[in-house]
């Protein structure tokens, strides 16, 4: 029977480059958030032909909606013959800017060999094709199946998925009377399953001092060099502390298996001046500094401990040098999501790997997050992975690209997952 199935799969070969492309010219760009509503809309009017019935859905409110830029969603299901278990493949529609040095046209979705190029090839359209090439293929040959099946697609990812999936969890679309297995297509390559994320802490930490003329900065105080001081004491205890633990998560590359922090950017003193501005700074002490840090940890540590162990850093430093003040100002937070390997979805792709590529899965876990913190926190479901084609480290990169053999051979585990889980 799977043979049959992976003849329908690479019968539509033609179809599944064509879908592709056609995702990837919808210039989804986030930020702003643009077209969502017509990648919706094409995905609808494919799906909803193929006896899904869709649902588009806006995330009025969240973070990023409005209505010059609607956060658009859509949800596609498909019900088999008799009861079963719902399969859900969720996938963002959104993508980062374009960024310099392409030498292809991002969203031509040039097809040279075995690749297509455009932003979001990789993060993730053809990710998203796959599941759709994969579900439709498996309905045709197996009209007959149990449970559900439902493809997604999520606006937001790539700015934390708030008008995405976290919306959606909210309303109930993820709770697991609904869905039973959620398959998220991130390019985490077609033979390894992702079980889960590191957490993220973002957090702006502000320094003051107290402004004066340049000239006599012993009248005033300085808010550069307090921040000085706090990055001298990330560098001589908070950055060999965290670089000590190691977490049982597989989380790929191995650097990130380690607690890391970003200082993601420094602003003190005044503003920057327009590009255009042709004058002199002025002669002024600077009374602020701030720098916004990310912080990424792992499942061994509370975010309470994270948080508590960068303010007692600063607390220190306040107790010890003069004048020291400080704010700290909570941003964002993510808890990790770590999914067992003995889970449901876990085995089941883990299997259908094996019948299709003849190889044992490989197991990782993401240095970044993902949607699946949403599907774990808000919709209180564990049975979730990311699995898909294409390689993690394009992202986000020039002349990301997607391979067709790829696509074919994920959407091949795809289906085969669909099999093990929907068929009697
Ligand atoms: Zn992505």
């Amino acid at each position: 029977m799977t043979d049959a199935l992976f003849a329908r799969i690479d019968d539509r070969r033609d179809d599944l480059i064509a879908l592709t492309q056609e995702l990837i010219r919808i210039p989804t760009l986030n930020p702003p958030g643009q077209h969502y509503r017509a990648i919706c809309e094409a995905l609808e009017r494919r799906l909803s032909a193929r006896g899904f019935s869709c649902e588009l859905v806006r995330a009025t409110g969240a973070p990023g909606d409005s209505d010059r830029y609607p956060r658009w969603n859509l949800v596609a299901r498909r019900e088999g013959t008799r009861p079963g278990d719902c399969v859900h493949f969720n996938s963002h529609h959104d993508v980062v800017e374009v960024g310099q040095g392409w030498t292809r046209d991002p969203f031509g979705a040039e097809l040279d060999g075995d690749r297509i190029y455009g932003r979001g090839a990789c993060d993730m359209k053809g990710g998203l094709a796959a599941s759709v090439i994969a579900a439709e293929a498996f309905v045709d040959t197996h009209p007959e199946f149990a449970g559900a099946i439902e493809i997604s697609a999520t606006a937001d990812e790539e700015s934390g998925g708030y008008g995405g999936v976290a919306y959606l969890a909210e309303q109930g679309w993820f709770a697991p009377e609904r869905v039973q297995h959620v398959i998220i297509p991130e390019p985490l390559n077609k033979d390894r399953i992702c079980l889960g994320h590191r957490g993220g802490w973002w957090a702006e930490i502000e320094t003051k001092g107290e402004i004066a003329h340049g000239s006599m900065p012993f009248l005033g105080d300085c808010a550069v060099r307090h921040m000085g001081a706090v990055l001298h004491a990330f560098e001589e205890r908070l950055f060999p502390a965290m670089a000590a633990r190691q977490t049982a998560m597989p989380v790929t590359p191995e650097g990130a298996r380690s607690s890391t922090m970003n200082i993601n950017s420094v602003h003190g003193g005044e503003p920057e001046q327009a590009e255009d501005y042709t004058g002199l700074p002025a002669n002024c002490v600077p009374d602020s500094c701030r720098i916004v840090i990310d912080r990424r940890f792992l499942m061994e540590e509370p975010l309470e401990q994270v948080r508590g162990e960068v303010i007692a850093l600063l607390d220190d430093l306040a107790d010890r040098r003069e004048n020291f003040r400080y704010e700290i100002r909570d941003l964002n937070s993510v808890i990790p999501s770590m999914t067992p390997q003995d889970a449901p979805v876990v085995t089941t792709v883990a299997g259908a790997i094996r019948d299709v590529l003849g190889q044992d899965a490989a197991y990782v876990a993401s240095p970044g997050s993902y949607d699946q913190k949403h599907i774990d926190r808000i919709g209180k479901l564990k049975n979730c992975i990311a699995y898909g084609p294409g390689i993690l480290e394009l992202a986000h990169k020039p002349d990301e690209w997607v391979s067709v053999t790829d696509m074919l051979d994920s959407a091949r585990v795809m289906g085969r997952s669909l099999e093990r889980l929907l068929l009697p």
